[in-house]
């Protein structure tokens, strides 16, 4: 827990580069009236699903842990095992997570109708299916093998599993982030090496100029799935690479591609990708050193109906807690993110010195993708993982005026 806010402390960039409302209120001045609405009615249409599908998800995750409903459902999935713990812990944590997506699964469907409707979303209903099954697929590949470790470190160390548990979810969150691109991105996109030509070979002259070592720009096909246009750094070390959406090299011009690249190499130069691997790691070591106290709260015990906080029929307890940390920490996160997002841009600002390209390319984003220009502030608060568009292009006019 200590180690967890002494490295947030040193590795969280708190201070963020300026970008003056009375920039960001001219820039929304700019953006054509016309498409500042489209935006706004699309996430008027959006909001009613997404936050009734957290509040019925809470509600159910919290049903699931604080009544014997979780309980029951674990034993169930275990019955025809002669309630063996591993089928317990798999079958039960599978039936439980499917319970909880089962409920939540309408509100995406809803969310999938909004995309169409503005011409977002690419995908057929059959696809959206594909997507939802193998989303569904490597949760419960992953899960279960977590599921799997838990509990048999429970059995091996009665007294000690939370030290050995917290240093396993650790580890284990480390790996994932460290073959994730490899093993689950394939999964969902094909990715390929950036065609060769002018564009790539500035691409790669811009990550030497920068001094961040990038084996490859890899494009990855998102245009069978959406019109909006992105790009994005994943993994680490040997497994570092920065993606380009290919609907960005059909949506804007190569020296918006350059603007966003530089932004991503601020990423790899920063070792933002890093930074948040440890302190997830570290906070979900404290998670489980956190369960592991719960678990001396008998309220909450007797309201699963379980003995012991550490036994698979408390799987709906765990997802109950994990639902409220996650409600709790989701303001933070994004705070955090933010400001990583802000230092990226401050990189791609200096790296490029080409303030009015990386304006362009912000503008380009927002419409494309109908982000909220300017959204409700309690809202960017609680959730915006990226400064506003009209903080971003703010920034560049700040940058541009020589204040850093
Ligand atoms: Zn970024």
């Amino acid at each position: 827990m200590v180690a967890t806010a002494v490295l947030a402390a040193v590795l969280i960039p708190w201070q963020r580069p300026p970008a003056p409302r009375a920039d960001q209120l001219a820039a929304l001045g700019e953006l054509p009236p016309d498409k500042v609405s489209r935006a706004h009615e699309f996430h008027s249409a959006l909001r009613p699903g997404s936050y009734g599908s957290m509040a019925v998800g809470l509600v159910l995750a919290l049903v699931l842990g604080l009544t014997p409903l979780g309980a029951a459902l674990v034993t169930l999935a275990g019955r025809p095992f002669g309630g063996h713990w591993v089928a317990r812990a798999l079958l039960g944590g599978l039936l439980v997570v499917l319970v909880a997506e089962a409920v939540t699964l309408p509100f995406a469907a809803w969310r999938h109708t909004i995309l169409v409707r503005y011409g977002l979303s690419t995908q057929t209903w059959g696809a959206w299916a594909v997507d939802v099954l193998k989303g569904w697929a490597v949760g419960a590949v992953i899960g279960g093998l977590a599921l799997l470790g838990f509990f048999t470190v429970v059995r091996l160390a009665p007294r000690w599993w939370w030290a050995w548990g917290a240093a396993g979810a650790a580890l284990l969150v480390v790996l994932l982030s460290f073959v994730l691109p490899v093993l689950v991105e394939p999964v969902f996109n094909k990715f390929t090496p950036m065609a060769a030509g002018p564009l790539r070979t500035e691409l790669l002259a811009l990550a030497e100029r920068d001094g961040v070592p990038v084996r490859d720009v890899l494009v990855a096909d998102a245009s069978r799935r959406t019109r909006a246009v992105n790009a994005y750094v994943s993994g680490f070390g040997p497994t570092r690479r920065i993606v380009v959406y290919d609907t960005m090299l059909t949506e804007a011009t190569p020296a918006e591609v350059v603007s966003v690249t530089a932004h991503e190499l601020g990423h790899a130069k920063d070792n933002d990708v890093l930074t948040g691997t440890i302190i997830g790691a570290l906070g979900t070591a404290a998670g489980v050193v956190a369960l592991y106290l719960l678990g001396f709260w008998g309220w909450l015990l007797r309201a699963a109906g379980v003995d012991s906080i550490a036994e698979p029929r408390a799987l709906g307890l765990l997802i109950a807690l994990a639902a409220v940390a996650g409600l709790v920490a989701t303001p933070a996160q994004a705070f955090v993110t933010r400001r990583i997002e802000a230092r990226a841009d401050a990189h791609a600002l200096a790296l490029t010195a080409d303030p009015a390209t990386f304006e362009s390319m912000q503008r380009r984003l927002g419409t494309v993708n109908l982000s909220e220009p300017d959204p409700p502030a309690w809202e960017h608060v609680l959730f915006a993982t990226h400064p506003s568009t009209v903080e971003r292009m703010a920034a560049a006019r700040a940058w541009a005026r020589g204040e850093r």
